[in-house]
């Protein structure tokens, strides 16, 4: 995989020329470089947010409906909106998903996720408590259940809900 360009964009999204890969100085990189208008193209990793809803010692999983990953499991959790603040999109994605209205009680931690293959995703996880709301699954979703976390499904799609998962029960050890 080419870093520079690991989606192979051919063609500059402001004019329609082609892209170049070309030496910023002062970035001390490669980009994609326009060579009509010298628009640089970056490719950034994408943000996402997911929810950690527990109850006692379960907690709320979704099986996915749509591709990447269809049948697999995750926390509530999608991308960012282009006019959204984190803790907007936790809510959104929850309600979305889930049909629960939940209220933000803390920032859990913040994951690397490589092997999405639609973008290189950073995962904020939040804590959260549900308001309100009647448990069923979304349009994006096929089943939303709460699991024990001695029980929790195999097919968790996605490295950074598994590292999520497996971060909760090492804590719960130590409680
Ligand atoms: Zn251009």
């Amino acid at each position: 995989m080419n870093p520079v360009n690991p989606k192979k964009y051919n063609f500059c999204p402001v004019c329609g020329a082609s892209l170049l890969e070309k030496f910023i100085t002062e970035e001390h990189t490669n980009r994609l470089v326009c060579k009509q208008c010298d628009f640089i193209f970056y490719q950034n990793p994408v943000p996402a947010v997911a929810v950690i809803l527990q109850n006692k010692n379960e907690i709320l999983l979704v099986k996915r409906k749509y591709p990447p990953r269809i049948g697999d499991w995750t926390l509530p959790a999608g991308f960012m909106e282009y006019d959204e603040i984190p803790k907007e999109t936790a809510i959104r994605e929850t309600k979305e998903e889930t049909n629960l209205d939940i209220i933000i009680t803390g920032l859990f931690d913040i994951f690397p996720a490589f092997d999405d293959a639609r973008a290189h995703v950073v995962l904020i996880v939040y804590r959260a408590k549900i308001l309100g709301g009647d448990l069923s699954p979304g349009d994006d979703a096929s089943d939303v259940s709460f699991f024990s976390m001695n029980d929790l499904p195999e097919n968790i799609a996605f490295s950074a809900h598994r590292e999520v998962l497996a971060t909760l029960a090492d804590l719960q050890k130590l409680n």
